[in-house]
């Protein structure tokens, strides 16, 4: 039996077990997890180590398990899952070989509608493994992460994103200061102003805007060039010099590792199936992490309010958890973060009176929405309706 809660509820066991064996991790964390940064109303909890929002996810853990105590037994790895990446990588690298002799327009058709469906099913592997539920052990979970990333080709970035789900995101949701999920309040800010300001000029941004986001990596050049045009357009500050996740960070060995097996990917994309291959991957990819990734920001719009204390996180049923690894229960796994996706629905079956806050919305509704209010806030916090002078400084 696998007990679900400790002092640290928000580790899965196999990492728990990880960071237990090595004493000199578990203090900084355990210092990172009490460290107040920028005291604010909202961060005051961190003192207790967990944010308001997730104590609320760990009291809902405790009744569930007063209730429903045969629940530990569904929490632990399970390495079936792993079976998964070679049939992804079968449909990702078979979608390349039907391209391969295409055009651009195929291939970004294909890359908007297809490809990066593919990519948010093997992120949600990353996911997983994220909380150590296929492998919890070093060396196992290492090589299924190298796998993975032959589909991701994501130069490291599934390490960055795995560090800052676990550290930042799950032990203090809803936390501006600590839950990297919040946007930056003075991008939010800037937009918001220049929005109030000059109303016909956003639209015509916001159509720029996903247009550089659609383009093969442009979300690159949009991450540098909007908050560029925003500062100087409104004249203050669009990002936040003063927030710091103090999230974990890969280590350079593992990230060289993993850059390298993006290099092979690309490599073997090329080899294989010529230029259009390879550039279907790398378009499904961008789509996936920017502004036209439509599956992948509807799932993040859905899930959390951001102010919500009662109800920090809703959950999504419905067909699109077969492709997306049951991603959908989302208050379930903020709840029971270390059992394994496909037992996500016998939580919901066992305690539906505890599980009820549901998003009824698809994904694509929410993508829409959030477009047609020219990207709209993507979470609520507190620091939305205050000022932010000192935090957003006026370049005048
Ligand atoms: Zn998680």
């Amino acid at each position: 039996m696998v007990p679900v809660d400790r002092d640290l509820g928000w580790l899965s066991q196999g990492a728990w077990t990880s960071f237990k064996s090595c004493p000199k991790l578990l203090r900084t964390l355990r210092s990172r997890a009490h460290r107040v940064i920028n005291l604010s109303r909202s961060t005051t909890a961190i003192v207790a180590g967990l944010s308001p929002q997730a104590q609320r996810h760990k009291a809902m853990r405790h009744m569930l398990l007063q209730r429903h105590p045969q629940i530990r037994q569904f929490a632990g790895p399970d390495y079936r899952t792993a079976f998964a990446v070679p049939v992804l990588l079968a449909i990702h690298w078979g979608i390349a070989w039907s391209v391969s002799q295409t055009n651009v327009l195929a291939v970004f058709l294909v890359a908007l509608l297809l490809g990066q469906v593919v990519i948010h099913s093997a992120a949600a592997l990353v996911h997983e493994t994220a909380h150590r539920l296929i492998f919890s052990k070093r060396l196992p979970k290492l090589l299924f992460d190298l796998h993975l990333e032959l589909i991701l080709g994501s130069f490291g970035r599934q390490l960055t994103y795995q560090h800052e789900h676990i550290s930042s995101h799950h032990p203090h949701i809803g936390d501006y200061e600590r839950d990297y999920e919040h946007e930056d309040i003075c991008g939010f800010m800037a937009r918001r102003k220049y929005r109030s300001d000059y109303p016909g000029r956003q639209r015509f941004v916001t159509m720029m805007i996903l247009i550089l986001h659609a383009l093969p990596l442009g979300f690159l050049l949009a991450d540098r060039v909007v908050p560029i045009f925003y500062r100087s357009a409104v004249g203050q500050a669009a990002k936040d010099a003063d927030r710091h996740i103090g999230a974990t960070k890969p280590g350079r060995s593992e990230r060289l590792m993993f850059i390298s097996v993006s290099l092979l990917a690309n490599a073997i994309l090329f080899l294989l199936f010529g230029f259009w291959g390879w550039l279907y991957h790398n378009w499904s990819l961008s789509l996936f992490l920017g502004k036209c990734g439509i599956s992948n920001l509807g799932q993040s719009l859905s899930e959390h309010d951001g102010d919500n204390l009662v109800n920090p996180t809703k959950s999504t049923y419905g067909w699109i958890n077969r492709i997306l690894f049951n991603t959908g229960y989302h208050n379930e796994h903020h709840t029971c973060p270390n059992v394994p996706w496909h037992r996500l629905p016998a939580l919901k079956r066992i305690a539906p009176d505890l599980f009820n806050s549901e998003n009824t919305k698809s994904y694509v509704q929410l993508w829409w929405e959030h477009v047609r209010y020219d990207f709209g806030p993507t979470r609520r916090n507190p620091l939305m309706s205050r000022d932010n002078a000192h935090r957003c400084p006026s370049e005048s």
